[in-house]
């Protein structure tokens, strides 16, 4: 569990189910866990680290971000923080957030700005940590992709999205699954041409060779490579003129007629 640090705090990966990552956040003896869809893991690496939970938050109320947050409740109780706009309330939050809100931890130096990032879920949330210069994305803007527009709409999908690109360029992208090299796979076949794009998939290949995550990323990498924030690129215009996948150059239906190629890739 490899962990990365800034300023006092750091973030660890810990693998769930087949390519779930849920994100630890610590300072060496407190910790705030993102997304936590199964419980056994969470507890594995907070008796590892030897951790208190003093917080849970929540970006989506799908069971591989949540299902493991009353397991962990039954041993400690602690603040739960998630989406207020979900489309049935998220059993188990005990603080509904929403853009604009801060979730602040007392006994961690850390300070969440959330931001509504509707489009895979109507009350999908990310967490962006300012200081650290963290985002925490849930399964709205992955690395190399998007999440599938379950609920809502490619209009509020390419508003999210534009949220997302629009922090600084060194912002640390923490999705919750590892789905790079079939989302760069797909990518290359939307943009060959892309050489940052190459080299990325070259990358990450080496990475995953050797079983390392490749996640998180970082914004610049995204807006350089992902097909889900580049849909206004000329050269992917062309490309799905020519597959006949788009009949008017306009920038959300170019989105969204690659996030429906995406769908049967
Ligand atoms: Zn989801
Ligand atoms: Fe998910």
């Amino acid at each position: 569990m490899p962990s990365q640090s800034a300023k006092s705090l750091a973030v660890l990966t810990v693998p769930a189910f087949r390519d779930n990552y849920i994100w630890v956040i610590h300072n060496g003896h407190h910790a705030v866990v993102v997304d936590p869809g199964e419980a056994a893991p969470v507890q594995a690496a907070l008796d590892k680290h030897e951790l208190t939970l003093a917080a849970i938050v929540l970006t989506h109320h799908h069971n591989d971000h949540m299902g493991g947050v009353e397991s962990l409740l039954q041993k400690t109780s602690v603040p739960v923080f998630g989406p207020r706009h979900e489309k049935t309330p998220i059993q188990g939050v005990s603080h509904p957030v929403s853009e604009g809100d801060n979730v602040t931890i007392p006994s961690l130096p850390l300070r969440l700005k959330v931001l509504d990032t509707p489009g895979h879920t109507l009350g999908h949330i990310s967490y962006h940590a300012e200081t650290q210069r963290w985002l925490f994305c849930g399964d709205t803007l992955f690395t190399g992709g998007c999440g599938r527009l379950l609920e809502g709409s490619p209009q509020q999908m390419t508003a999210s999205l534009a949220k997302l690109a629009a922090l600084p360029d060194n912002t640390l992208v923490y999705c919750a699954h590892e789905y790079t090299l079939s989302n760069l796979q797909f990518a290359l076949a939307v943009e060959p041409a892309n050489h940052a794009l190459q080299t990325r998939m070259a990358e990450a290949q080496a990475q995953r060779a050797q079983g390392q995550p490749t996640v998180p990323s970082t914004i610049a990498l995204e807006k350089a490579t992902n097909p889900f924030l580049r849909y206004t690129e000329p050269a992917i215009m062309e490309n799905l003129f020519a597959k006949g996948l788009l009949k008017e150059r306009e920038a959300v239906l170019s989105f969204a007629a690659i996030r429906e190629w995406k769908n049967s890739f």
